[in-house]
Order: structure tokens, then C-alpha cells, then sequence
């Protein structure tokens, strides 16, 4: 078994039949993140034919402002489902500031139903690392799952004393900052994720389909100097201790 523990089924369009046969034949367990209702209704459907897809719910930073509204209508979703993601803040990519508050408030607002339901979380955190950390330590959640760090070193060994997991994606190799993170991070708190085919576009013009999450821990072994085998055994079982 393979791990991507963060992607978006909704961003395969055309490809998705491919990518599907691709989760099914190499075994990849996925968390299907959502950015909104929408995405959740599409990749809860998709899951149904496909057990190594675990469906998660949550609403993306960058569409918090279009989705702050009665947000207790997302308290169904939130229950059924067994991890929520993609939430979190955006700093950086997101530079309009009146947005922030909205951010904030649909953020806190899927903390605290984590914490009531005690629900695994897929957490953005681009630009707001010591902010999340603040977030992460106020409610107490059962292993966090940051997804594709880049933030502050030190901030990252206080996230991994609040007992967060990270996903390790498709830039390793390409970028010195996720080098030097897989470097400190200790075997079990490390995961793989793809973060959708359009990540790997961004990082090296290639469409990266599903089975990338494979050549990610060949890299990690290499850097960590354990064998491939190994490790993605252990990356199984750092998914496994998620309880999904
Ligand atoms: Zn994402």
C-alpha cells in the first residue's frame, strides 16, 4: 500500500478515470480533500466505487469568504465524514487582508467541531504557520495532518510536539526548504501526499497523476538513507495510526 494523504479528486476533469485505475491498481490509500460543498458531494460519490478513497470535507482557505455563512448547515457533513480537509489560513497566496477575518472564522469554526467530534484534520498553512500552531495548541486535536509545510523550522518542531503528522509532496528534490524538512521530521510523524495533478505542473510542467506519491519515497529514502521497502512500510503505518 501507497499513502497520499492529501489530494483533490475534483482537479482530474478529463483524467479521472485514469487516476482512479491508478489509486486502485497501485493500492494508494487517499485522502480526497475538498475545497467546498461542492467538491465534497463529487469526491464522497467517487468514493463509493472506490474503497481507497476516503472522502474528507472541509472548506479550502481561499474559498472561506465565499462560504462563512451559517456554518453550522456544514455540521452533517462535518460528522459523517472522517477527516476534515482542506481547511486551514493562507497568508501568502491569499494577499487581500479584508479576507483574513472570514479565514479565521471558518477555520476556528472546523477546530472546534474536530475537537467536539474528534475528527483527524488536512490543515493549509501557507503564511500562517505561527498562527496554526496557536490554533492547533488552543484545541487540543487528535494528530493534525499539516499538509505540504514551508514554513519556519522551529515552528515545525512545535508542531511536532502537538503530535502532527506531515505530508511530504511533489517538490522534494526540487526544493531546498522540503529537503531540509524531511531531514528533521522523525519516520513516524511522515507522510506523502500529491495534492492534486496540477502540484507537480507548478513544480516541474509534468501532470502528476496519483502514483507520484511512489517516486516521493523513493526520494525520502534516499535522503533518510533507509531502504524504499522500509519505509513506505512505515509510511503505511504512520496512515494506519491515523485510525481513519
Ligand atoms: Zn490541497
Amino acid at each position: 500500500m501507497l499513502v497520499d494523504a492529501h489530494n483533490h479528486m475534483d482537479f482530474y476533469g478529463e483524467n479521472l478515470k485514469k487516476a482512479l485505475d491508478i489509486i486502485k491498481k497501485d493500492d494508494i490509500k487517499t485522502l480526497g480533500c475538498s475545497m467546498n460543498l461542492k467538491s465534497y458531494i463529487f469526491t464522497k460519490k467517487i468514493s463509493e466505487e472506490n474503497e481507497n478513497i476516503i472522502p474528507c470535507f472541509g472548506i479550502h482557505p481561499w474559498e472561506a469568504h465565499k462560504n462563512y455563512g451559517n456554518l453550522d448547515r456544514f455540521d452533517d457533513c462535518i460528522k459523517e465524514c472522517k477527516a476534515l480537509g482542506e481547511i486551514g489560513l493562507d497568508y501568502y497566496w491569499v494577499p487581500e487582508r479584508e479576507k483574513y477575518p472570514k479565514m479565521d472564522m471558518v477555520f476556528e469554526y472546523f477546530l472546534s467541531r474536530a475537537r467536539r467530534y474528534d475528527k483527524i484534520t488536512n490543515i493549509h498553512t501557507k503564511g500562517a504557520e505561527n498562527k496554526i500552531l496557536e490554533y492547533i495548541k488552543r484545541y487540543k486535536l487528535r494528530t493534525p495532518i499539516i499538509h505540504w509545510y514551508s514554513g519556519d523550522m522551529d515552528v515545525l518542531k512545535e508542531l511536532l510536539k502537538c503530535g502532527c503528522f506531515f505530508t511530504i509532496s511533489v517538490d522534494i528534490g526540487y526544493s531546498r526548504i522540503t529537503d531540509e524538512i524531511v531531514n528533521i521530521l522523525p519516520l513516524d510523524r511522515i507522510l506523502t501526499e500529491t495534492d492534486g495533478p496540477d502540484s507537480l505542473e507548478w513544480v516541474n510542467k509534468r501532470y502528476g497523476y496519483p502514483w507520484e506519491v511512489e517516486g516521493i519515497v523513493r526520494k525520502i529514502s534516499n535522503i533518510k538513507g533507509i531502504q524504499y521497502e522500509e519505509l513506505k512500510n512505515k509510511i503505511s503505518s504512520n496512515f494506519n495510526r491515523l485510525k481513519l
